[in-house]
Formats: C-alpha cells, sequence, structure tokens
C-alpha cells in the first residue's frame, strides 16, 4: 500500500510553509505542477515548477474562476492505477498521474469576516481547489492531499521514512481531514449566504465545525470527546491564547465559557468564580481586586477548584490574591506583565487570554443534543436595563436597591434554573442553583449565606438587607416569603404567574419593593 510521488500539484492560497515543501519535494525529485501566484512563489525561489497552464494546454481564464479544471489534471487525479480502462484512458488522452494534491482554499470565512461586501465575497468561493481535494481524497489509495500547511511536516516526514512514498493508513488520515475542510468551508459559505437572505439563526445552522482539540476524555473518563470551533471569532475559550498551564478538559471548557459569558454582562470590572458552569460568587468593583474579594467571599469553600473569570486586563494584585486559592482557570482579556509573571509561579494555573470581551447583546446559536437529533436556539442574549422594570409593589426600589436588582437578575440568567440570587452592594451574597423548585432554591441560598457568614465570624448573613432576583415567575409566595424571611429588601423576577397578586400582597405586607422585567432567563 506504499505509493511514491512522482508528480505533485500546488495551488495555495495561504502560501505559508510553501517554499520549505516545494524544495524537500524538488530535492526528491518530485514534478510540481503549480497554478499562478503558487507557481509564481516557488518559481522565485528557485523551485522548478511547470505552471497548470503549460501543462494543459489551456490558460488559467476569468479571473482564476477556471484554473485546474481540465481532465488532464483530474483524470491524473482520479484515474485508479490498478484499472485498465483507467490507465487505457491516461495513455490515450495523455494524462500523467499525479501522486499527490496541495491545496488550500480561498480564504472565504476570513473574507466574511472582513466584512466584504456580496460581490467580493462571491468571488473568494473557490470552485477548483474542493475540486481538486475531493478527487484526490476519493482517490486516496494513490494520490495523498493535504488541505493543511501544519501537515506538510508530516508529509515530509512520511516520505523520509518510507522512501519517498506514502503510507495507505496516512493517505486515508488526510482524506478523512480533506472532507472535513471541504465540508466545513461549503457550510460557511451557506452559513452566510442564508443570512444575506436574511433567514433566522437556527435555520442557519449547518454543521462542519473545525476539530480544534482532540479532548482526553468527556465530562467522564469513560466518555471520550473533542472539541469543534464554528468558525465564529466571538471572542472566548475558541479564540484565547492559552498562556500556561495544562490542557483544558471538557468540564473546563464548559465552565470557562459560563464564567467568561457571564462577566461580559457587567460594565464595572466585575469577577466570576464559577464551579460547575454555576457561580459560587459573582462581584462588581471599582477594581478587580475589589471585585474578587468580594466575589470570593459569596462562598469561599465552593470557590476551591474554581474557575475565574474577570472583565478587565489582569493586574498583579489580583493575580497574587487568586495564586492564593487553588483554581483549575483563569480566564481575561488580558494580564499586564506583572501579573504573568505572577501567574507563571503557579505552573498548574490555566490561564486564557482573549483579547477583548464578548458583547452580551449579540446573536448567536445555542445547541443542544437529545436522542435522534439537536436542539437548536439562539443565545439567550436578552438583557433588562432599569427603563424595562416595571414597579408592582406600594414601595418604589432605592436607587442602590435597583443597582443590585438589575446586578442578580443579569447573574441569574448564567445560574442554572431555579435560580435565586441574593445580591448586595455589587457582589452576590447567595445563590441558589438548580433546584426543582423554586423555593428550594430561594432557601439554599439564604442557607449557604447564613454558613459563609458564621465562617467569617460575621453577626448577620449576608442575605440580610440584599436584594433576590429570580430568573422566573414565583409561582407561589413561598419562594419570596423564604427570601423575606432571609431579610431582603427588595425583588427583582419576570412577573407573569397566575398568583402574581398573591406574591405582590405578600411582598407588600413584607414591606419589600418589588420590580417586574417581563423576561425569564430559564437556563438548564
Ligand atoms: P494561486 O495563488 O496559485 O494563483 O491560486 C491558488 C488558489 O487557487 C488555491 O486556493 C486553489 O484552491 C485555487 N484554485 C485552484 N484551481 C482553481 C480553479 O480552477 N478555480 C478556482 N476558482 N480556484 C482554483
Amino acid at each position: 500500500d506504499l505509493v511514491p510521488i512522482r508528480r505533485a500539484i500546488i495551488s495555495v492560497s495561504d502560501k505559508t510553509g510553501l517554499i520549505d515543501l516545494g524544495k524537500a519535494l524538488a530535492a526528491r525529485g518530485v514534478h510540481i505542477l503549480s497554478t499562478g501566484g503558487s507557481a509564481k512563489a516557488l518559481a522565485d525561489a528557485g523551485i522548478a515548477v511547470t505552471e497548470v497552464s503549460d501543462h494543459t494546454g489551456f490558460p488559467e481564464m476569468m479571473d482564476g474562476r477556471v484554473k485546474t479544471l481540465h481532465p488532464k489534471i483530474h483524470g491524473g487525479i482520479l484515474a485508479r492505477r490498478d484499472f485498465p480502462t483507467h490507465t487505457d484512458a491516461m495513455s490515450a488522452h495523455d494524462i500523467p498521474g499525479i501522486d499527490l494534491v496541495v491545496v488550500n482554499l480561498y480564504p472565504f470565512e476570513a473574507t466574511v469576516a472582513k466584512g466584504a461586501d456580496f460581490e467580493t465575497c462571491i468571488e473568494n468561493i473557490d470552485i477548483g481547489g474542493p475540486s481538486l481535494i475531493r478527487g484526490a481524497a476519493k482517490n486516496h489509495d494513490f494520490v495523498a492531499v493535504v488541505t493543511d500547511a501544519s501537515d506538510y511536516a508530516e508529509l515530509l516526514g512520511q516520505l523520509e521514512a518510507n522512501d519517498g512514498q506514502t503510507t495507505l493508513a496516512f493517505r486515508r488520515t488526510l482524506a478523512a481531514k480533506a472532507y472535513a475542510r471541504t465540508g466545513s468551508y461549503d457550510a460557511a459559505i451557506s452559513r452566510w449566504f442564508a443570512g444575506q437572505l436574511g433567514q433566522e439563526y437556527p435555520q442557519r445552522l449547518t454543521f462542519g465545525g473545525e476539530l480544534r482539540q482532540t479532548l482526553r476524555y468527556g465530562e467522564n473518563p469513560h466518555q471520550s470527546a473533542a472539541f469543534y470551533t464554528t468558525g465564529d471569532k466571538r471572542p472566548g475559550i475558541a479564540t484565547a491564547t492559552q498562556l500556561q498551564g495544562k490542557e483544558l478538559s471538557y468540564n473546563n471548557l464548559n465552565d470557562t465559557d459560563a464564567a467568561f459569558e457571564l462577566v461580559s454582562e457587567f460594565d464595572r470590572p466585575a469577577i466570576a468564580i464559577i464551579k460547575h458552569a454555576n457561580p459560587c460568587g459573582v462581584a462588581e468593583g471599582d477594581n478587580l481586586l475589589d471585585a474578587y474579594t468580594r466575589a470570593l467571599a459569596c462562598d469561599p469553600v465552593s470557590a476551591f477548584g474554581g474557575i475565574i473569570a474577570m472583565n478587565r486586563t489582569l493586574d498583579a494584585a489580583t493575580a497574587e490574591q487568586i495564586a492564593k486559592l487553588f483554581a483549575e482557570v483563569v480566564i481575561a482579556p488580558d494580564a499586564d506583565d506583572a501579573a504573568k509573571a505572577f501567574l507563571a509561579t503557579k505552573k498548574n494555573l490555566r490561564v486564557l487570554l482573549t483579547g477583548s470581551m464578548p458583547n452580551p447583546a449579540e446573536p448567536g446559536l445555542f445547541v443542544k443534543s437529545v436522542s435522534g437529533g439537536y436542539l437548536v436556539q439562539t443565545r439567550d442574549n436578552g438583557r433588562i436595563a432599569q427603563a424595562d422594570l416595571k414597579v408592582v409593589t406600594k414601595r418604589a426600589p432605592s436607587e442602590a436597591e435597583l443597582a443590585d436588582l438589575l446586578f442578580a437578575f443579569r447573574v441569574g440568567k448564567h445560574v442554572k434554573s431555579n435560580a435565586i440570587v441574593y445580591a448586595k452592594a455589587g457582589a452576590t451574597v447567595g445563590i441558589g442553583a438548580g433546584q426543582m423548585s423554586r423555593v428550594d432554591s430561594s432557601r439554599i441560598a439564604a442557607w449557604k449565606s447564613a454558613d459563609a457568614a458564621k465562617a467569617a465570624g460575621l453577626e448577620e448573613a449576608g442575605t440580610k438587607g440584599s436584594v433576590v432576583a429570580s430568573d422566573a415567575f414565583f409561582p407561589f409566595a413561598d419562594g419570596l416569603l423564604a427570601a423575606a424571611d432571609a431579610g431582603v429588601t427588595a425583588v427583582i423576577q419576570p412577573g407573569g404567574s397566575m398568583r402574581d397578586a398573591e406574591v405582590i400582597a405578600a411582598a407588600d405586607e413584607r414591606g419589600l419593593a418589588m420590580v417586574f422585567t417581563g423576561m425569564r432567563h430559564f437556563r438548564h
């Protein structure tokens, strides 16, 4: 199953590594065919190369739309060397075999990302390139196909190890990767096209992501897993650079994503500490250190082994405090040099830098698998502002209460339902997550807050004098009464329950101020 490489076609838009590859192939006596720009780059470097147009006797034409689309090229790639009818056709029409195809495509995705106009995007749809790739991958019994400059080294290694030949196993691996590339390329085109037609997000979903990382395992060690990227450039785990630390795990990626999306909600410096995709402390502050200290105070026990996200450049003072806690991952838009130096002393801590913050109001897609298929919805980019609030109680919230209510509701959007969030002075003081009944979430949050206060030697629980947010309406007055018992002064919730009147009456009776948002934030 070893196949020698005698003739190669090279046609690449991204010329990274081209010259080194060309030199190595030429040194092995490989006859190189190449298209205009690639051929010029090779020839300029002194590498012997035949222009495809000289090989076929047809010029490249129509602004490059037709370069390699010729039977002399595609016959040379697709012919089975072991079928007499195929080899007869090769000799009858003077079609030499092509054993290696090196192609990367017109940069369609990058052109779209640059915000190019419709015509420019259309012109950046590669036609001949995918045909070369797909043909070579189909005929992998005889042809090797390389679609990624990062695979040149492995190709050359194979040739070195096998006396100028490739193994079938390697060609099959390359073929699988080749179809992943043409698949994601067409998916990107279709997604963009549907967007141009104004189609709704979920209807625009086409899979075909790029394999970013094969993960050691999934949520549990007996599950296998991988991380695919869709090409969406939203700042976050898919675009971040990892500064230090071990490889991220499936759970790390999931939790870090939740943490970073959460802090993106806030304008002031903010920190979120996440465990199992739920926050165990979130705070805004005058600076990151202030925010971190107050986020940690919410539930310092759970914070152990957590993931810490922030929405500002990490500074040394905050890094120093974070380093004291055992944390799994830190994610920030950036870190200053002093902070980097400090974190470097904690070798196991994974540090991710994204360059910027994602926009929480931006549309996007959310996918969840169910047996036999998957559900798609637009991401929850709903954002409640002060103007959206409707005061439903006799007492209206004070300015300070209002700020905390909005803060708590934004945190609640990122807490698994049923979510109850107590907050005071821009910091969470109690979070109840994931309970099947709202009143339980309310009680658990209050109880955890009391525990944290006791551990810190404080006289009263943090919920005393705090405000509370509920991600969905209180179906009964009990959840609200549990919060009132915990000492809250104000409540924010969507409203819309059959028993709203009862809940409002209970709030009035306890002297609470309550606002309705009209929008709920279930998160399951
Ligand atoms: P070059 O820079 O060598 O002139 O062009 C390389 C690019 O042309 C590659 O991205 C390759 O995929 C693309 N390409 C090769 N053949 C054809 C063709 O026949 N039609 C089109 N539209 N693109 C081609």
